[in-house]
């Protein structure tokens, strides 16, 4: 029978290190959603099209923010979407009849395009052999030069764990076969959700110790996991978990609420904390 165990309570601190030289809130984090600016218009038509879409966008915020409306909820007013993709006529933020909040192209009569912009899901795995990890470093932003698992984000026409498989396959030229679901991760202020599996390598064990999104790729010994140079807290927290399943001879599945502070570092123990967390061991 599952049996759920929690490990409410524990703070970041406990969970993850960082650097003593990392410095909280002076790097941005990735951006919540892409510019789109996708006009065919000429720089100066785009510059009166973008002051003209966000004073649109003000003027719908404040019609909407009077009478007892509280106005567009402040996540959405950070998202950038200030050209139809479709037709390529200035957005405007708007209050739409279902009462949400949403981008809207201006062009209603021809176009009416709504932008709905929903978290993006990032899939990866624990890989495993001969009791190691295989961990990647690297070679680009965010956290160039630090530590993580094979992750990125999920593509169209694929499964999660077919990604998984992916991203081991690009970031470190491990072919792998993917075991089981292992941590769900949701991250609401970044609008990320984190899936990795536990896998294993597949002969014939090979690793490419270098490839255009790693400077280097090997197999760590739990006591040898680089905590301190960690990439991302999403990922610190899915190793302490796994090591804690490993020491138990336990597997567990882990699913939580990770907490950031808006615009700190990735790997920042003191800006992020693991909340609702259900641990359940499988069988
Ligand atoms: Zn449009």
């Amino acid at each position: 029978m599952a049996l759920l165990r929690g490990l409410r309570g524990l703070s970041a601190s406990q969970l993850a290190c960082a650097p003593s030289t990392s410095r909280p809130s002076l790097r941005p984090a990735r951006p919540i959603q892409p510019s789109y600016m996708c006009s065919t218009s000429s720089p100066d038509k785009q510059t009166e099209e973008m002051r003209q879409g966000q004073a649109e966008g003000r003027e719908a915020q404040m019609t909407h923010g009077q009478g007892g409306n509280d106005g567009p909820p402040p996540h959405m007013s950070k998202i950038r979407s200030l050209y139809c993709k479709m037709c390529g006529k200035p957005m405007q933020l708007v209050q739409l009849p279902t009462a949400d909040w949403r981008h809207r192209c201006t062009n209603q009569d021809e176009c009416g395009f709504i932008d709905y912009v929903n978290p993006r899901m990032v899939v990866g795995a624990i890989a495993e052999h001969e009791g190691k990890i295989l961990l990647c470093r690297r070679a680009i932003e965010p956290c160039l030069g630090k530590w993580t698992v094979p992750a990125g984000f999920m593509e169209l026409n694929e499964s999660s764990a077919q990604g998984a498989a992916r991203e081991t396959m690009e970031e470190a030229g491990a072919n792998v076969e993917i075991v089981a679901p292992y941590c769900h991760w949701d991250i609401p202020v970044i609008g990320q959700a984190y899936i990795l599996f536990r896998a294993k390598l597949l002969a014939p064990f090979t690793i490419q110790s270098e490839t255009a999104e790693s400077l280097e790729s090997r197999l760590f010994k739990p006591a040898d996991i680089p905590f301190q140079d960690i990439a991302f807290s999403s990922v610190s927290l899915a190793l302490r978990y796994y090591l804690e399943d490993v020491e138990a001879k336990k597997w567990r599945v882990h699913h939580g609420v990770i907490e950031k502070k808006l615009g700190s570092a990735p790997n920042d123990p003191s800006t992020f904390q693991i909340k609702d967390l259900m641990s359940m061991e499988v069988l």
